[in-house]
């Protein structure tokens, strides 16, 4: 049985963990946004295009519900927040 001062510890922690999570949806102001921060960082992506190459006429490019919207990627798995103006080291030139 946990003591009174045990169990406002634990509410402080939990309450803590919960008050964290908040900005990240914030941020977005969508909370059904997502990103696969692994593959981004092992394929250096970047919000912007270098010189002609960008998302938009990249090979894996998963568009989104118009041209400038945020879409997905082939290689980037639950990652809904791909700029079509983005970049990334595995840009391929769709045919
Ligand atoms: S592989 Fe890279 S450049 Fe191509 S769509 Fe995905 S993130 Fe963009």
């Amino acid at each position: 049985m946990m003591n009174t001062s045990t169990q406002r510890r634990l509410f402080l922690k939990l309450s803590g963990s919960a008050l964290a999570a908040i900005p990240v949806v914030a941020l977005t102001g969508n909370a059904m946004a997502a990103t696969n921060a692994q593959m981004r960082t092992a394929l250096k992506y970047q919000d912007k295009p270098l010189a002609d190459k960008n998302c938009a006429n990249c090979l894996h490019f998963v568009p989104g519900a118009s041209a400038t919207a945020k879409g997905g990627c082939k290689l980037m798995p639950g990652d809904t927040e791909i700029a079509p103006a983005g970049y990334c080291t595995a840009w391929a030139k769709k045919a």
